[in-house]
């Protein structure tokens, strides 16, 4: 894909969609963490069902805490890996309440040193809480950057760096969010839909003719 294409494709993903959100639901940064954390390989309906009833609760560090391993068990126990998310998560609140008075660091280094909180986590927190122009590579992004020819990578990490480097500035940070969202509903992982895409014109994507006709 050239610069132009690359420029016409985010600005057609933009004028449909002007302000992308996530589709986890949180009210604080800490929520948001929490959520991410506890949506690796679920869905966010599923997640978002689970926290619909913890965070009212449960919002902050100190609650979680206060709830303990079995009782946080119980309230996500719909969640696939909830055992470990668990653990992951009550370790999580522990270094917050204890090194970070109670608060999510703002920098990849701290975030990436909490349990369960990986690279891609550390990006969506540091883009969807504090608004820097980061770019977490999930399974959907990573399939749209190779699929389309915006930045073709054999790692997420490769995939992650071309990104940041090709997509212009001032789509950098929602960048994220368009990609997901159009890889979830219109660019799919077995059949994208490419003859309902807005922005097949820019897309490298061969075979999309035929699979228009789907
Ligand atoms: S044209 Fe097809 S392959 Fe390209 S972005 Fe659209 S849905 Fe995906």
């Amino acid at each position: 894909m050239k610069t132009a294409q690359i420029e016409s494709f985010f600005a057609t993903l933009q004028a449909a969609n002007p302000m992308p959100v996530t589709e986890l639901e949180y009210t604080s940064v800490f929520e948001l963490l929490a959520a991410v954390l506890l949506s690796a390989q679920a869905t966010d309906v599923g997640v978002n069902k689970a926290t619909r009833k913890l965070f009212p609760v449960a919002g902050t560090p100190q609650k979680i805490l206060d709830l303990g391993l079995e009782g946080l068990e119980n309230d996500i126990k719909t969640i696939g890996l909830y055992r470990s998310k668990a653990k992951h998560l009550m370790e999580t609140c522990r270094i917050l309440v204890e090194q970070h008075g109670g608060l999510v660091p703002r920098t990849r280094e701290a975030l990436e040193a909490l349990p369960g909180v990986g690279r891609k986590t550390a990006n969506v927190v540091l883009n969807s809480a504090f608004g820097e122009p980061t770019m977490a590579v999930d399974t959907h992004i990573f399939r749209l950057g190779n699929r389309t020819g915006l930045a073709p990578g054999k790692t997420p990490l490769e995939v992650e760096q071309k990104l940041l480097k090709r997509i212009p500035s001032k789509y950098l940070v929602d960048a994220h969010h368009w990609l997901i969202l159009h890889g979830r509903y219109v660019c799919q992982a077995r059949k994208p839909l490419c003859g309902q895409c807005a922005v097949a014109a820019f897309c490298d994507f061969k075979p999309k003719t035929s699979a228009s006709t789907h």
